[in-house]
């Protein structure tokens, strides 16, 4: 096992692992912006090292700095979070060059499921079904013509490179085509330095099920079921469930063998989550993130495994050392995510948070790495915490996540507690009958 491991993130997700190398015994190094010194990550880390200034560019997505931290404080390891150099198979590739483990897949999987076109491709070929569309990218509208025609309106183009919902436009019909096609190129040139696309067909009424998963590197693959991410604004997911209210613990396990046998063949290892596209009882995949998950709190839950933890003995080239028959899911979990935003316009709202009273008791978990006096930076993503809560039911679920949202006080800044408030009283919500589309209606029809 490691002795001291490298946190490559800052926030909540970087307390989190923190949280389970300390459990591991595993002593920890932060690295941190100028703007994140007084963070709370850095506080409770044994050691940090500065990297650069707050721009994320130049610190926490600053290559070279962070495996000198590494060298310099003597880490083995680097656990990357999410976002960031997480899924910069470049990055785990240099971390190994430099005789330091990655705790993440292999670069050469980071890749495979960074071009979707060649995820998807892959999925195929492993016997994962897929969403109807282009088989490839389509180089030319012509192409887009021709297989919009075939797979019928609406379609979606998408970004090979793709990710946070961006690069993709919707084209109800042939006349709105044209400039989808070229927005999406332009959307995806701009932000990932490849304007590749791709087309698949809109869906209409889908919920987006996603299936988290842990590989070792003795050819071992587990799932902790699914996880419903269907409540999105802008393709971005605001509140997770697992398990689905829509699938059956049949549905959930036919799933799961398609998708571990798949990641079998593959050779994959660490943690991963396969998303589908859940509509008409069929599933679809769309991608693979190839990294730990914003949401992976609720498997935990339901799971009562710690995923980073697993992680971390699998990055040691420890054996999972159970079987999927050994993994008991019950009870279910919802995870509202909090971010420092207006809830009405849900424009960001960085700021000095004077009051900070996180709600607890029985079946409530709160990821966070607020403390009163912390001035939210403006430099980075607005997630401010993460609320859990478990029940033996969905409707105690719902229940806890009521009563915890109540208890939860963050004064100073703006947050979306009240619009996770309104998601929980609708009646829609509890009846567990929304699709992927639902929220952003929700959302339009309160102003
Ligand atoms: P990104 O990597 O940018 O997040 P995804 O492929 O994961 O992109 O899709 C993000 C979200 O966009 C999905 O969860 C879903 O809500 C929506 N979406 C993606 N593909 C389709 C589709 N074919 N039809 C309808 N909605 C889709």
């Amino acid at each position: 096992m490691f002795k001291k491991i490298l946190i490559a993130n800052r926030g909540e997700i970087a307390l989190r692992v923190q949280r389970a190398c300390r459990e591991l015994g595993i002593a920890t190094v932060a690295v941190h912006s100028t703007a994140d010194a007084d963070a709370m990550h850095v506080r409770l880390a044994d050691e940090s090292v500065c990297i650069g200034p707050p721009l994320a560019r130049d610190s926490y997505l600053n290559m070279p700095a962070i495996i000198s931290a590494a060298l310099i404080t003597g880490a083995e390891a680097i656990h990357p979070g999410y976002g960031f150099l997480s899924e910069n198979a470049d990055f785990a590739d240099m971390v190994e060059a430099h005789k330091l483990v990655f705790i993440g897949p292999s670069a050469q999987h980071i890749r495979m499921m960074g071009d979707k076109i060649t995820a998807k491709t892959t999925m195929l070929e492993l016997g994962v079904p897929l969403v109807p569309g282009s088989p490839g990218e389509l180089a030319t509208l012509d192409e887009a013509y021709a297989v919009a025609e075939r797979i019928k309106y609406p379609v979606l183009i998408k970004a090979a490179a793709g990710g946070g919902g961006r690069g993709m436009k919707v084209a109800q019909n042939r006349a709105a085509l044209e400039a989808a096609f070229r927005e999406a190129r332009a959307e995806a040139g701009a932000a990932f330095g490849n304007n590749a696309v791709y087309m698949e067909k809109y869906l209409d009424k889908p919920r987006h099920i996603e299936l988290q998963i842990l590989a070792d590197t003795h050819g071992n693959v587990v799932h902790f079921g699914e996880r419903d991410c269907s409540l999105q604004r802008r393709h971005q997911k605001v509140l997770e469930e697992a398990g689905s209210p829509a699938i059956t613990t049949a549905q959930r396990d036919a799933l799961g063998v398609v998708v571990t046998d798949a990641l079998k063949k593959i050779g994959y290892r660490n943690a991963g989550t396969l998303e589908f596209l859940y509509q008409d009882e069929q599933f679809s995949f769309i991608e693979m993130n190839t990294r730990l998950q914003v949401e992976h709190p609720i498997s935990e839950m339901i799971s009562r495994m710690d995923l980073v933890h697993e992680q971390i003995r699998i990055a040691a080239g420890e054996a999972l050392g159970y079987e999927q028959s050994d993994i008991e899911l019950s009870g279910h979990a919802i995870e509202c995510r909090i971010a420092a935003e207006d809830p009405e316009t849900f424009a960001p709202c960085p700021g000095l948070v004077s009051v900070y009273h996180p709600p607890g008791g029985l079946g409530v978990r709160v990821d966070s790495a607020l403390y009163a006096g912390y001035r939210v930076p403006p430099h980075y993503d607005s997630l401010i915490a993460k609320l859990i809560t478990f029940g033996k039911t969905r409707d105690e679920a719902i229940a806890r996540m009521k009563r915890a949202l109540r208890e939860f006080v963050i004064q100073g800044i703006k947050t979306t507690i009240p619009l996770h408030q309104r998601i929980l009283e609708n009646p829609e919500f509890i009846a567990g009958d929304y699709t992927i589309h639902w929220l952003e209606k929700f959302v339009g029809q309160e102003h």
